[in-house]
């Protein structure tokens, strides 16, 4: 198997080349952003500007960890898996490339740490209201910790219970050891 790597210049069909001889071939000029590179065994070319990070600045691919580690020139090598998924769709993939990646990532967190912060911090899907012999601890929109309470003497069961919130009223009971009786617990559930 070979990583041969090939551009056509002028209808000529020039190669192999490895990714990093392809790369430097980018960087000198050689080959042309309206050039097609193939790989080899791969029978449809895509141009080469569409291979973004072929002509990238360096800037661009520097983002890619394995270059940053080996602390050199990031090489095509590094970008190949994208290049191969380019010239398989014949279009780089909006996922593709790793710049673009980062910065989805930098404005998802911009728009997370923009979000009003809500008092559960976890988006609410659903919400638990204790009505009565219970004191809600805890909620994520999805379970919600709850320690039930006797409604006569207000004596806590010591242990802490979690319930999945859905659509419909929790009811349960307890045994108040204090009052030596069974106390009601209804806590209501709401999906959003
Ligand atoms: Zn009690």
């Amino acid at each position: 198997m070979s990583n041969g790597w090939y551009y056509a210049h002028d209808a000529k069909k020039i190669g192999p080349y490895s990714p990093q001889q392809l790369r430097e071939l980018a960087d000198a000029g050689t080959i042309l952003a309206t050039d097609t590179v193939w790989k080899e065994g791969v029978t449809q070319g895509v141009r080469a500007s569409r291979v973004k990070n072929l002509f990238a600045p360096i800037a661009a691919a520097a983002s890619l960890p394995s270059a940053l580690d080996e602390g050199e020139m990031p090489t095509l090598a590094a970008l190949v898996p994208y290049v191969k998924e380019a010239i398989a769709a014949e279009t780089i993939p909006a996922s593709a490339p790793p710049v673009l990646v980062a910065e989805n990532a930098v404005s998802a967190l911009k728009a997370k740490a923009a979000a009003p912060s809500s008092p559960t911090k976890a988006p609410s899907k659903g919400r638990a209201v204790a009505i009565r012999g219970a004191d809600i601890v805890s909620q994520d929109g999805t379970q919600a910790k709850y320690r039930m309470k006797c409604v006569t003497c207000g004596h806590h069961d010591s242990s802490c219970h979690a319930l999945t919130i859905t659509n419909k009223t929790f009811k349960k009971s307890f045994f108040c050891p204090k009052c030596r009786k069974r106390r009601e617990v209804s806590i209501q559930c709401q999906l959003r």
